[in-house]
């Protein structure tokens, strides 16, 4: 069997993490390592390795993410001075955890182009 990702670990209860938001799609958590002042991992509960793994099937649950993305920033008062959502997919996109998630990072001006 496969192991486990880290994300499925803190889904499943195992390990520990600073949940915002929790519901039966999905759950958001505060990134360990922040990369500004509010920097939210948004994830499906569903196993899913990337964006690449995404099937026509999943398309009411990436609404779902979006939206509560939406209510994350609202939330955290991101929604005035904007915000950015990033989703690392791949060795070039700099993804580092084969589990679907979305970086939702707000409290700072972001720069363009990334790195
Ligand atoms: P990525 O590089 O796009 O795959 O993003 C993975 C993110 O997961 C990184 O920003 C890590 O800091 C974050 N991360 C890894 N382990 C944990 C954890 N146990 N709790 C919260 N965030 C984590």
């Amino acid at each position: 069997m496969p192991e486990k990702t880290i994300f499925k670990r803190i889904i499943d209860g195992e390990i520990s993490a600073d949940v915002v938001y929790d519901d039966e799609l999905c759950l958001a958590f505060r990134d360990i390592n922040p990369q500004a002042p509010t920097h939210i991992l948004v994830i499906p509960k569903k196993e899913i390795a990337s964006v690449n793994e995404l099937t026509a099937h999943d398309q009411a649950l990436v609404g779902h993410l979006y939206l509560v993305i939406v209510r994350l920033a609202d939330t955290y008062d991101l929604a005035a001075t904007g915000y950015r959502v990033v989703v690392n997919t791949g060795t070039h996109g700099g993804q580092t955890v084969d589990h679907l998630h979305f970086h939702l990072l707000g409290g700072r001006a972001m720069q363009w182009p990334p790195g």
